[in-house]
């Protein structure tokens, strides 16, 4: 299959923080595989601007060493990264002061302009204001910003007011990275775009919904960070709240940014309260030759998560008695992140001595793997008798698609080039933000109340005893977490 690579027109992109951790893990990286996708015109300039006493060829040496470190070595031809490292131009910047504002603007061309925010939030809105009060930001300018998008709903609220401050919500792009995936798209193409599984699409036909977002590795290396926020406000609020979304979203009239936007919302507020018992916190002792999440955080005492579950329920028509299990967690047996869609069973079996057939579900899977996977029962083959087997209808793309698929952008380069584009389809609007806190708020607000610690659970498995027993006393069980 020939892929259709639309390039984008030429743009300014300014990077704050683009010597930090992100720019160099990602952005960049991202931004040369579109160049070398002939995506991004020869002639757009990437400004790093950041703290560092570096000039241009400096920098472009810095971004030469990440791209060596983070794309592969056939991906890499000398000549390609000599035209991006061509694009790139730097200013060593105070964001709270004046350094290098003057020179920033004498960089800026008459092109679309982005501001990607690559710094902590709490230099959100000094730069905004800075942009703005220089004439840096203009009508049409872009702004980018990233997680944590706050820490409760107020400080989302104050982060969302600086913002809204100097730009227009329309020239805001909140990432969340999930919604870059090809896969969380293709649940949106999968429900809309196929007659077959609307009418299915129901509390009437689904029995549940489980969503799991499992990361092999503990907190090393940002357990200080982490030990400040945890599994619901690191991985619940934002990346499984748009999961969920996404399943459980009406369809909008037009795939277009608000419309979709106006549905996930929508869902977010139907969301009901959850419950004390509904909820499960986890936290990983020391295995397998690693240490404990305590020793990790590097704090004794902390009572905060690395793993949360979650049955939550969205009270609307559509899905009125249909549970969704939410949950995530560190050092589990494998990186999985996976949207399961539990249907129900037949109404009544036919075949007397298979009573126990496994049900239809929907597997889309995030990573690894990209795919979608139909399980279905059929008869197993041969001469003896009816006997039923569950067996997969496997549209992993790779196979249906050939190569091109496999190598379908990562999510930030879909992004990167989304916000040059100016669509904000697949970017979180201020309102779902701050709905998706108040629900995670009234969550965090009854475990602060309960003083319980979280349930320590072994490296390696799949999380503590209770969120098995979550599903189980409801007569239903995970999916197992294999890779
Ligand atoms: P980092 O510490 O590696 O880099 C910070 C960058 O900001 C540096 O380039 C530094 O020079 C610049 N900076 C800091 N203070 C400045 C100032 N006063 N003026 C000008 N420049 C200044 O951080 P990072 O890991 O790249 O993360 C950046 C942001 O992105 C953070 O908010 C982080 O939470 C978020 N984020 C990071 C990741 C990741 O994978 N690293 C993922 C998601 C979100």
């Amino acid at each position: 299959m020939v892929s259709r690579i639309i390039p984008v027109e030429t743009f300014d992109l300014v990077i704050f923080g683009g010597t930090g951790d992100l720019a160099r893990r990602k952005i960049l990286p991202s931004l040369f595989r579109r160049l070398s996708a002939g995506q991004m015109p020869d002639d757009a300039r990437i400004i790093g601007a950041a703290r560092g006493d570096l000039d241009r060829k400096a920098y472009q040496a810095l971004i030469a060493d990440a791209l060596a470190e983070f794309v592969p070595e056939d991906k890499r031809p000398s000549e390609l990264v000599e035209r991006f490292l061509d694009c790139l131009d730097y200013v060593s910047i105070d964001a709270t002061g004046d350094k290098g504002w003057g020179e920033l603007q004498d960089k800026m061309r008459d092109v679309t302009r982005a501001f990607y925010l690559s710094v902590g939030p709490s230099l959100f809105g000094t730069i905004s204001q800075k942009l703005a009060s220089t004439g840096l930001a203009t009508s049409e300018c872009r702004i980018v910003v990233e997680k944590p998008l706050g820490h409760d709903l107020a400080s989302a609220k104050e982060l969302n007011a600086q913002l809204s401050a100097c730009f227009d919500e329309r020239q805001i792009y909140r990432i969340d990275h999930y919604l870059g995936k090809e896969t969380v798209q293709n649940l949106m193409a999968l429900r809309f775009a196929n007659a077959l599984f609307e009418p299915v699409w129901n509390a009437q036909h689904v029995d549940h919904v489980q969503i799991t977002v499992s990361e092999s590795i503990g907190v090393e290396g940002r357990g200080g960070y982490y030990d400040r926020s945890g599994a619901m406000r690191d991985m619940v609020q934002n990346h499984i709240m748009q999961l969920l979304c996404l399943t459980a979203m009406e369809p909008p009239s037009k795939f277009e940014p608000n419309a979709v936007r106006d549905e996930k919302l929508k869902v977010i507020r139907a969301l009901q309260p959850v419950l004390p018992h509904d909820t499960v916190r986890g936290q990983y002792r020391a295995g397998n030759g690693e240490a404990s999440y305590l020793e990790h955080a590097e704090n004794p005492d902390s009572d905060t998560e690395s793993f949360v579950a979650i049955k939550a329920e969205v009270a609307n028509w559509r899905w009125a008695g249909t549970p969704f299990y939410l949950r995530t967690g560190k050092r589990l047996r494998a990186r999985l992140s996976e949207i399961v869609v539990q249907f129900k069973d037949v109404p009544h079996s036919i075949f007397e001595e298979e009573k126990h057939h496994n049900n239809n579900s929907l597997v889309i899977r995030l990573q690894p793997n990209e795919g979608i996977t139909l399980r279905m029962t059929i008869k197993e083959p041969g001469p003896g008798g009816m006997r039923l087997v569950d067996v997969p209808l496997d549209m992993t793309f790779a196979d249906a698609l050939g190569p091109d698929a496999a190598e379908a952008p990562d999510a930030y380069e879909r992004l990167i080039m989304d916000v040059v584009r100016g669509n904000q389809t697949l970017f979180m609007r201020g309102d779902e933000v701050e709905a998706a806190w108040a629900w995670t708020d009234a969550i965090l607000a009854n475990w602060a109340a309960a003083k319980k610690k979280p349930q320590p659970y072994d490296a390696g498995g799949s999380g503590p005893e209770d969120a098995l027993a979550l599903m189980h006393r409801d007569g239903r069980r995970w999916r197992d977490i294999e890779a």
